[in-house]
């Protein structure tokens, strides 16, 4: 499938704007050869996907990988506010498309969870999924093989849910997040979600990582909610320097007033974390996205469109 893809790529390098009349005034072979190529071109073009567009400059897409309703939004505050208040979050998946590949950031609910039309409900509220995030890649031309490399937020269920559908993939992935998701059972781990990182090629990292070697797409080390929890910096030609908090943030509010749900895994280190982010987007004049929050989802252009 690598090859497939090269091979496009190629294909798609050939001038496609010729016409017919430019043919018209070649020589006989030349036309038979140029004609040849054409068919090349267009038959790499109908191949299993439409090709997707090379890109100059990196973009960042926001897909819709579920929502979950919770009847209680007190488990994302240990100091209260919260309580007793119900809450509608999003779960996006993120695609960074780059001249050198595409990072995928974070997998969603997972495309199973579509074949119940309308959601399933669980003891804390309802979780659904309306799209795939596979039929949202097949629209801007990405097939699961042209994803160079996947990396996780973190290793919750709501995070994990596609990952599996990505074993060409290089996962890029913490250190300490994995020793921990593999020697703390918790209902809110799905280990089965994500077990192809045992077969697939694995980039272990213990802090920040710059993902294409050039600043422009880079992993920040924010443990607390989980100890290997890690957040995505972007930085855009047009739109700027964009933090997606994975799960530092599950509200905005969580970030304007620094709470802390108590379910973090270390308070003290979320606390660091929230300070690191807000410092960098201060000294970056950056844009913070809260993974969760619905009106950062919605402040974003909608795919396919793309910030770039
Ligand atoms: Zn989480
Ligand atoms: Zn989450």
């Amino acid at each position: 499938m690598r090859c497939l893809r090269s091979m496009r790529q190629n294909a798609l390098a050939i001038p496609i704007h010729l016409t017919l009349e430019h043919f018209s005034i070649m020589p006989r072979t030349y036309l038979i050869r140029s004609i040849g190529a054409l068919l090349l071109v267009v038959s790499a073009l109908i191949g299993p996907a439409q090709a997707a567009e090379e890109v100059k400059q990196v973009r960042l897409y926001a897909l819709d990988c579920g929502r979950v309703q919770l009847k209680d939004m007190g488990m994302f505050s240990d100091t209260g506010e919260y309580d007793g208040k119900a809450v509608v979050m999003v779960d996006p998946c993120w695609i960074v498309r780059h001249p050198k590949g595409t990072l995928l950031w974070d997998t969603g609910l997972g495309d199973k969870m579509a074949d119940n039309k309308g959601g399933v409900d669980f003891d804390l509220g309802h979780m659904q999924v309306d799209v795939t995030l596979l039929d949202q890649l097949k629209t801007i031309g990405l097939t699961p093989d042209d994803i160079t490399y996947l990396s996780l937020s973190h290793t919750h269920f709501d995070h994990t849910g596609n990952a599996n559908e990505f074993p060409g993939a290089t996962w890029i992935l913490s250190k300490a997040e994995i020793a921990w998701a593999e020697t703390n059972p918790s209902p809110s781990v799905n280990l089965d979600s994500f077990s192809a990182y045992r077969i697939a090629k694995t980039e272990m990292i213990d802090g920040d990582y710059d993902v294409f070697g050039d600043g422009t797409v880079r992993i920040l080390r924010t443990p607390g909610h989980t100890p290997g929890h890690q957040s995505l910096l972007v930085k855009l030609k047009k739109a700027g320097t964009v933090i997606i908090s994975g799960d530092l943030f599950h509200l905005r509010d969580n970030y304007r007033y620094r709470r802390v749900p108590p379910f973090n895994v270390e308070r003290a280190d979320t606390l660091a974390s929230i300070d690191r982010i807000g410092t960098i987007l201060k000294n970056t004049k950056g844009r913070l996205v809260v993974h969760h929050d619905p009106l950062d989802f919605k402040a974003l252009p909608a795919f396919p469109k793309y910030l770039d």
